[in-house]
């Protein structure tokens, strides 16, 4: 057996990365890794978390307005970007800097470094200019916002990373896109005060999401005054003499200030070296893997938003518990990608998890549909028009709760239980005999008694 410089070199420092190194490495085992940016990846740095965080602050509009109905009068207020940027990045480092510790107190070797494949046990460090040998490399690299390139123009055009870094809170923005990105973005440049208009090329916002679900954040986001353009594309971004961009799309003109690109992300393979190795890559560039997520070179896995399965930092995560039960403490077990609960953190937010009722049709022959729609008892004294949705799923054969799906306030708290319930095999009747939490919005999901409508065949009945 030829011996190693280490016995597992991670390269990628974000959530699936960190969490193979750092728990191999507490299991005793010699463990090195890299990342040439910060440690966090996507997830910390300039997605989730940040996100998360612009979120909160893009709603405080809404309830400073809100609370008058309650009695309250506020005072004057203002708003300061440069403000909310400093504090983000301040928690941002302080994040970075516990995925750091965590490796080290586990004895993880850290490298700043960019690292690269030379062959199939063997990881150039660049920064370093040094190479080192591992007898199982995993690869978790993550992804980046594709750039669009085919778009004249598409280099004055920002992307989620530099819109957590933008130095002035543009006055107005064009955001491409109808996915994740799009619509979380376009509602916090709303929330701020942005003049925001969304473009997206489908016949509704966020596709594959329940129809319902789709078309009640579309409402609720034109309501507040988001414009959203359906059926559209980008032609041409230029830049006017005043600075400000001009748009052409198919279906007309547009000045702003700024243009956001959020058309889905890309694996980042290029100039990793995989071709040293021989690490098979498919035609979008993501590396492919088992579901143990073995490449086809036995010493190299890749696990994350490198492999495009689903682009999720818990499901890195979890790819990543599973290569260590599989590699290292003798329990093969294979990753399941099935009833991933996701939101959405749109205003309002969207929360779901299985199948939509679309999807579901096409798979069962019958289906009862369980509906409610209502208004957020806040939304009685605070005056607001707003509505919440909630839809299950149950597949009529054997009652099973296929799809779960909630827009509306804490969908994603409420998303992140029905998960459980829906992993669990739960069936309708288990819902029936859950005894209600009242007064909440949540209580709705266990008291929708009567099939709002039935799906036969495919046809509504
Ligand atoms: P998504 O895949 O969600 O959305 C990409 C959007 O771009 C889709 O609306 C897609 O349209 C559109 N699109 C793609 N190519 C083109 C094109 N050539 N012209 C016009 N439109 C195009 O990607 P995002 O970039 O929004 O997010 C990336 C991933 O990150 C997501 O898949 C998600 O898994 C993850 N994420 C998760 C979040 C969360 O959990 N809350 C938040 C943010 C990101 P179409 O639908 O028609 O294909």
């Amino acid at each position: 057996m030829p011996s190693f410089d280490y016995d597992l070199f991670v390269i990628g420092g974000g959530s699936g990365g960190v969490r193979s190194a750092r728990v191999a490495a507490s299991l005793g085992k010699k463990v090195g890794i890299a990342e040439e940016y910060r440690f966090g990846g996507t997830c910390v740095i300039r997605g989730c978390v940040p996100k998360k965080l612009f979120v909160y602050a893009s709603q405080y509009p809404e309830h400073f307005e809100d609370s008058a109905g309650y009695g309250w009068t506020v005072g004057e207020k203002s708003f300061d970007w440069k403000k909310l940027i400093a504090a983000k990045d301040k928690e941002i480092t302080r994040l970075e800097g516990l995925y750091r510790k965590g490796l080290e107190t586990a004895g993880a070797d850290i490298f700043e470094s960019r690292a690269e494949l030379v062959d199939a046990h063997t990881v150039l460090l660049k920064g370093l200019d040094r190479t080192v040998t591992a007898e199982r490399i995993v690869i978790a690299v993550g992804g980046a916002p594709n750039p669009h390139a085919a778009l004249p123009g598409y280099e004055l055009c920002i992307s989620s990373n530099e819109a957590f870094h933008l130095e002035t809170l543009p006055k107005s923005i064009l955001i491409a896109g109808g996915g994740y990105i799009a619509v979380e973005f376009a509602n916090i440049f709303h929330g701020l005060g942005v003049e925001t208009t969304l473009i997206y090329r489908g016949q509704e916002i966020l596709s594959r999401f329940d129809q319902d679900m789709r078309r009640g954040l579309h409402e609720a986001m034109t309501a507040k005054g988001i414009r959203i353009l359906l059926q559209d594309v980008l032609q041409d971004v230029s830049r006017n003499e005043d600075g400000s961009l001009a748009v052409t799309m198919n279906n007309g003109n547009l000045q702003v200030e700024t243009v956001m690109l959020a058309l889905g992300r890309d694996p980042n393979t290029k100039g990793l070296g995989l071709e040293n190795a021989g690490v098979q890559i498919d035609e979008r560039g993501a590396i492919v893997v088992d579901a143990y997520s073995r490449t086809n070179v036995p010493s190299v896995f890749a696990l994350g938003d490198v492999t495009d399965r689903v682009q999720l930092t818990p499901v890195a995560i979890h790819e990543a518990m599973c290569f260590i039960e599989t590699e290292y403490r003798g329990n093969p077990t294979p990753v399941d990608h099935d009833l991933i609960a996701t939101a959405v953190f749109s205003q309002p937010e969207i929360g779901t998890v299985g199948l939509s009722e679309e999807a579901a049709a096409k798979k069962y022959g019958e289906l009862e549909i369980y509906r409610a729609q209502f208004r957020p008892m806040k939304a009685t004294l605070s005056g607001r028009q707003e509505r919440t949705i909630m839809k299950l799923i149950v597949n009529a054969a054997d009652r099973k709760v296929v799809g779960a799906h909630i827009l509306g306030h804490e969908a994603g708290e409420m998303a992140q239980l029905l998960g459980i319930t829906l992993k669990a095999g739960c069936t309708k009747d288990d819902f029936d005999r859950t005894m209600a939490v009242h007064p909440t919005a949540a209580e709705e999901l266990v008291t929708m008694y009567v099939p709002s409508y039935r799906i036969r065949n495919g046809e509504r009945v």
